[in-house]
């Protein structure tokens, strides 16, 4: 079903079980226009390594008090792609927790270093948000939005410039993952 390129890699997919008709139909239509752009990065010691296809649908600053705390930083910046043009090498762990909203959030990040790799929210099947700075080559990705800048701490300025929301806006995808 998904391709995996020579890299011997588990599906993010069936990792996460979240087939999507929907993203399934853009991954088969941006391998029909041969428009596909590919990213590869992976996690601070090396042991995590994935592959992805496509161009991401946004790229977001998130201040929510979730992704401070998974990274560590005062805010996470995420680039979402469709979860069908994902591969993942090596082995990842998982955080699941229950967001504000009832959602059930699922963080994936590197057992070894504990690099925050990607993380996908059930409220938005077929997506997954991966962490900007985790990207190989990410020069070419712009950040358009900043979302949960209620959260903002006071030393972490926002994106000037940017649509800025207090919360989370009502969109699909939605960013905070
Ligand atoms: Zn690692
Ligand atoms: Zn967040």
């Amino acid at each position: 079903m998904v391709k995996t390129d020579g890299w011997g890699s588990v599906s993010v997919l069936e990792k996460m079980e979240i087939i999507d008709q929907v993203s399934k139909s853009y991954y088969v239509e941006s391998m029909e226009n041969k428009s596909l752009n590919a990213y590869e990065g992976g996690c601070l010691c090396g042991a995590v390594r994935y592959k992805v296809d496509g161009e991401p649908s946004v790229v977001a600053h998130c201040h929510c008090e979730s992704c401070q705390r998974g990274s560590g930083a005062g805010h996470s910046t995420g680039a979402v792609f469709p979860a069908v043009g994902v591969r993942l090498t090596g082995h990842v762990s998982e955080y699941k927790y229950t967001s504000d909203n009832g959602n059930e959030v699922t963080r994936v990040f590197c057992p070894e270093c504990g690099s925050p790799i990607l993380g996908h929210n059930s409220s938005t099947k077929g997506y997954v948000s991966i962490t900007l700075g985790t990207i190989d080559d990410s020069s070419n990705l712009e950040p358009k939005v900043v979302v949960f800048a209620r959260n903002r701490k006071p030393w972490d300025g926002l994106d000037q410039g940017l649509p800025t929301f207090e919360d989370q806006p009502n969109w699909k995808p939605e960013v905070d993952v």
